[in-house]
């Protein structure tokens, strides 16, 4: 069912700041910094293996990643993405055995919707201790956008 890990996202204070301590303790390269409007944030985006590493600030205090410092006192692991083959199975499952699903924050929808990538879904962080992204990456010219995709 899942594939692989997709992302890894992190709540930081502050992007620039957060990226110098991360490249100073870990061999970071190619970094792609992004300006979401309508996820209100900054984050810088680099792989780490086959793992992409996302710092993520919000612009508001009451944005997604300034209230998880805000209810955890500390910067930390937000959520995880992972890669799945079939995201309904998936999510069929993982309701059928406890989990609950929740809104997206940047499009307000429950259950799998288009994101840039690949259809996602989002669940509660109760059963997993975080917030779990579910992520069923698109087939070439299923997506939003007709350009070359990065995986
Ligand atoms: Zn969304």
């Amino acid at each position: 069912m899942v594939k692989g890990i997709k992302h890894i996202a992190v709540a930081v204070r502050d992007v620039d700041e957060a990226l110098k301590r991360w490249q100073a303790v870990l061999a970071v390269a190619d970094v792609k910094r992004h300006h979401f409007e309508k996820a209100r944030s900054d984050e810088a985006h680099f792989f780490l293996g086959d793992v992409q590493i996302q710092l993520c600030q919000s612009w508001d205090p009451d944005g997604r990643f300034a209230r998880y410092i805000t209810q955890h006192g500390e910067e930390g692991v937000h959520h995880v993405c992972y890669t799945i083959e079939d995201i309904e199975a998936a999510l069929t499952q993982a309701v059928a055995n406890g989990a609950t699903l929740k809104p997206c924050s940047a499009c307000r929808v429950i259950g799998p919707h288009k994101h840039s990538e690949g259809w996602v879904a989002f669940l509660e962080d109760k059963l997993t201790g975080m917030e779990t992204e579910f992520m069923q990456i698109y087939k070439v010219g299923e997506g939003l956008d007709t350009g070359p995709r990065k995986m």
